[in-house]
């Protein structure tokens, strides 16, 4: 397995049996957004490529539950901040599952790990990479770590000499460790005095907690690489006088007609709300549909792309009887490959067209077995699941038992048309339904069904 890593702008190759991997969680001060769910899916697509090939992992994700933004909105809302975080962390923990997230072995939240946090600052603290301003928060000096930018490439002679009038800071570059403040809420003792955290410092602490001096692959959003990751870079290196990760892998942006998904530009959409309108599945294969590295724009055309390609997997997909879970066919190893290749999921999806038209040219013969039992895996890598409550569940969503009976009444008036060869009623029925926004589709033996998408 290959992949590519930001900080050396290398391929690496991925070869232990065991891995670590930590990914930068979110912050739970409002709902999580689709730009979220794409970072997610990127690596849960990865995940699940390791379960297939055997590699073990542990997997954690920090939630970073406390943090200027909870606090503002708490106060805006006047709530405690762990008011705020427990019902975001809540709402975020569901949207994980409804997209059908690989859970993480671990999930430590920031306020949980406090001693950690404070026990990695006393270190740098001795080391002397960190010191105490004058206006007694604890600093992270970044002059004193040699490699700083070496991430995000930035132009930091620039910024190391720039000294600020007024700034408690030797230099605009370091960063806050922790903050002190002896009146608002929330504070932890701390030998620095009364305080809370900043944010680098506790993915450093969680990874070192959970992971270790040094993980196989860390991963974010494209956005988290300057400053987050910078900071954790310099932060875990000065204490351990180790690589922090031998893989950093970043997820690139979502945008929407071109700009950036963000509030501001209310052009924000909400992972519960997709999900109301459509099915899971489609959600995540439009997401997959540019390689992870690349930003990518997210449109309708894309899910209904991703409808008309999971109806037919839907359709054909045969899960296999035995439990070998062997690949067969050309476009299966084709499909791995792409995705042992730095994750290249829009190759990978290619393949899925290749087969599915194989397979309608084979109609019903054995080969059309072997490459229906490949197709269900390759799905499955993916996490589509294709098992028969599954493929119900994505034909059927968002129809109510109504709706679902009154089509299925339709469909046998139509079935009794076609074999009284009643073709002119058989297509009257059929476009009744088409105006239901249910499309047909007749197999040799079978007829199809599903909803389709608006
Ligand atoms: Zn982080």
């Amino acid at each position: 397995m290959q992949l590519f890593d930001s900080l050396s702008k290398t391929l690496k190759t991925i070869d232990k049996k065991e891995l670590k991997i930590y990914a930068c969680g979110v912050t739970v001060y409002d709902n999580i957004h689709i730009g979220h769910a794409r970072l997610y899916l990127c690596l849960d697509v990865l995940l699940r490529l390791f379960d297939f090939k055997n590699i073990k992992y542990k997997y954690v994700r920090n939630i970073t539950d406390v943090d200027d933004k909870i606090i503002n909105k708490a106060i805006k809302e006047n709530k405690s901040f762990k008011t705020v975080a427990s019902k975001y962390t809540t709402q975020m923990q569901k949207d994980f599952n409804d997209l059908g997230l690989i859970n993480p072995q671990s999930e430590p939240k920031a306020t949980d790990s406090i001693d950690e946090i404070i026990n990695f600052i006393n270190k740098l603290i001795s080391k002397n990479y960190a010191y105490k301003s004058s206006n007694g928060d604890i600093l992270f000096d970044v002059s004193k770590f040699k490699n700083y930018g070496e991430l995000s490439k930035r132009d930091l002679e620039n910024q190391v000499t720039q000294l600020r009038v007024n700034s408690s800071k030797d230099n605009t570059s370091d960063f806050v460790l922790w903050k002190v403040d002896n009146i608002d809420e929330p504070t932890w003792d701390s030998p620095f005095g009364k305080g809370r955290p900043g944010w680098h410092i506790e993915c450093s602490a969680m990874i070192c907690k959970e992971l270790g001096e040094t993980i196989d692959i860390h991963a974010g959003g494209e956005d988290l690489k300057f400053p987050h990751h910078e900071n954790e870079i310099a932060q875990s290196e000065a204490c351990f006088n180790k690589s922090l990760s031998n893989v950093w892998m970043h997820v690139g942006h979502l945008n929407i007609k071109g700009e950036k998904m963000s509030k501001s530009l209310g052009n924000f959409i909400k992972v519960k709300d997709i999900l109301t309108n459509y099915h899971k599945d489609i959600v995540r294969l439009s997401l997959l549909t540019a390689h992870y590295k690349k930003q990518q724009d997210f449109t309708i055309k894309q899910m209904h792309q991703a409808d008309k390609l999971l109806f037919n997997i839907h359709r054909l997909s045969v899960k296999p009887n035995s439990d070998s879970h062997k690949l067969n066919t050309l476009e299966s190893h084709y499909f791995l490959k792409a995705l042992m290749n730095d994750l290249n999921t829009p190759i990978a999806i290619e393949q899925f067209h290749k087969i599915i038209s194989k397979i309608e040219h084979e109609k019903n013969t054995n080969d059309a077995l072997v490459m229906k039992n490949d197709l269900y895996l390759m799905a499955n890598i993916l996490g589509i699941k294709s098992d028969d409550n599954q493929k119900t569940s994505f034909f059927r969503f968002g129809l109510n038992s109504d709706e679902i009976i009154k089509i299925e009444n339709l469909l046998n008036k139509r079935e009794q048309a076609r074999s009284d060869k009643n073709w002119i009623l058989a297509d009257e029925i059929r476009d009744k339904l088409c105006e239901m926004n249910v499309s047909v589709y007749d197999d040799t033996n079978k007829s199809w069904w599903s909803r389709t998408i608006i």
